[in-house]
């Protein structure tokens, strides 16, 4: 029987990713394909955050009422950079998630650059001015509380007592917001532990001249910011 093919008619087992026939069941469960394998990996974390980029790309981009399916994802020749972009995510944990999909998918940047380190930086100036001062204060209030935690310490002494490198990276990476950074009394004690380099790096990623701005012009946030921080003591 050695190198006889089967018949065609013989193989009636077909995988449904790439056509591909086998005489034997057995044969086509452990048989593997880039789209079977694709499929396969379709819960995992970088892959679901993948193909959820994939969905908002086409609706963003496209008229098209059809929605897509994991089929056509994996189908894609795009597949890769999605997944790789979806990878991404769930390292950096961007600040809105959405708001950065949304951000790179509108301004039309090419797929291969989503996860350039400026990309992100852009997104991120721009969204911190952007967004409302509750949501500021809301998310750095979580961010303060996760610091007290790690460090067995009262989130309202984050100011006082952070490491100031981690401090000025928290702020360089937009998880302290100016909002709260420049309103609370306590701010002021972390400007008076930090070197020259730490005021450099904080100063180049949100620029204090353009907060000054933006405090005259929504005072009402203001003064809601100011009296919160006031009231928590921070
Ligand atoms: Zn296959």
């Amino acid at each position: 029987m050695t190198g006889l093919k089967m018949p065609l008619s013989k193989k009636k087992h077909k995988c449904k990713f790439c056509n591909n026939s086998f005489a034997r069941e057995n044969t086509l469960a452990n048989h593997m394909c880039v789209r079977k394998r694709r499929y396969a990996d379709k819960d995992r974390k970088p892959n679901r955050l993948g193909f959820k980029v994939y969905l908002r790309f086409f609706k963003l981009t496209t008229r098209s009422k059809k929605p897509k399916t994991v089929e056509d994802f994996i189908a894609s020749q795009y597949y890769n950079d999605f997944v790789r972009f979806g990878r991404y995510l769930a390292e950096l944990k961007p600040i809105n998630t959405d708001a950065f999909v949304d951000y790179v998918i509108k301004n039309g940047v090419k797929l291969k650059d989503w996860t350039k380190e400026y990309v992100y930086d852009a997104y991120l100036k721009e969204h911190v001015i952007k967004e409302p001062a509750d949501k500021a204060l809301e998310r750095t209030i979580v961010e303060m509380e996760k610091w007290a935690k790690q460090n067995n310490d009262c989130f309202r002494d984050f100011f006082r007592k952070a490491n100031e490198n981690e401090a000025t990276f928290m702020i360089r990476s937009g998880r302290i917001s100016p909002w709260v950074l420049y309103l609370s009394e306590s701010g002021d004690e972390l400007f008076k532990r930090l070197n020259e380099e730490h005021g450099k790096i904080i100063d180049e990623s949100i620029n204090p001249e353009d907060w000054e701005v933006i405090f005259e012009k929504r005072q009402d946030e203001v003064e809601f910011v100011a009296s919160i921080l006031d009231e928590a003591g921070i």
